[in-house]
């Protein structure tokens, strides 16, 4: 069984009650009453999310030359993906996109935030692609060195090929102390891979936003400072400041796409060119 989640947003939501607001540092590492399919989705995630095989997905998708696409129309595209879950109480994609893009543009923050809002989470059309939702969605974390106890669900990675290559399980692996995370590879999902399609456009602290807001043991556990330098620290500044509008903003009435389509294309035109390539 590859697909254990009843939908991408099933991993969005865990993560959400995992960090509600209110909860202590404890029990955010409580993971007892997680759902089976939960569970089962981690499981396949740590087994599978081999140094390789982040590799090999970062080579395969880095090419971009999947589809050529408005970003508009990309948003479109991942709101195609339909799920299991009841469409009267559930919001679409782009619907959650919106949300989060309208709570930064209630508060003032910059455009490209808000931009960063809106798309943040259009790397999720490798589910169109095919690809299982352990490659997809998922705390992501670097590959080719120890995995941290700080990870949710640690223990599966016991099952991970790269448990028996000893250069990948000490705590540095192959990369030096503070290398910086650029120089590192992480776990493959949306989050690399919207990085890949994006960075040539947007300022440098929504790159960072787009490649790691999934980076759970970083910017909440800050269990992989070993290898971060100083602008990565500074950058994750902004991570972390976007983080809460990723997790909370869902209670919000549900955003009119229609009525709120122009305003979005005019900030989308501020940075993107017509088409861009996937
Ligand atoms: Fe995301
Ligand atoms: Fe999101």
């Amino acid at each position: 069984m590859q697909s254990p989640l009843e939908s991408l947003e099933q991993w969005d939501d865990f993560v959400g009650s995992r960090y509600q607001e209110g909860r202590t540092e404890e029990n955010f590492r409580d993971y007892s009453t997680a759902p089976a399919g939960v569970r089962e989705f981690y499981r396949l995630n740590h087994t599978h999310q081999t140094r390789e095989f982040a590799r090999a997905k970062k080579q395969e998708y880095g090419s971009l030359n999947r589809r050529q696409m408005s970003i508009w129309e990309g948003l479109e595209y991942l709101d195609t993906l339909v799920d299991d879950s009841d469409p009267d109480t559930d919001l679409s994609q782009i619907e959650h996109n919106l949300q989060t893009a309208e709570a930064l543009r209630r508060d003032g923050q910059p455009r490209w935030m808000i931009l960063t809002g809106l798309i943040h989470d259009l790397g999720k059309v490798l589910w169109l692609y095919g690809e299982p939702q352990w490659a997809v969605v998922g705390d992501t974390f670097p590959v080719g060195c120890a995995w941290s106890q700080r990870i949710v669900f640690s223990e599966f990675f016991r099952d991970n090929p790269d448990a028996a290559v000893p250069e990948y399980q000490t705590r540095h692996g192959v990369y030096e102390p503070n290398c910086g995370l650029s120089k590192t590879d992480m776990s493959w999902g949306h989050d690399e891979y919207l990085y890949q399609i994006t960075r040539d456009y947007l300022p440098e602290p929504a790159q960072y936003i787009i490649r790691y807001h999934s980076f759970y043991p970083q910017h909440r556990e800050n269990a992989y400072t070993h290898l971060m330098d100083s602008k990565d620290h500074e950058m994750f500044e902004w991570v972390k400041k976007f983080n809460p509008y990723d997790l909370y903003s869902k209670g919000h009435a549900k955003p009119d796409a229609k009525a709120l389509r122009p305003y979005y294309e005019e900030l989308i035109s501020e940075f993107f060119p017509d088409k861009v390539r996937f």
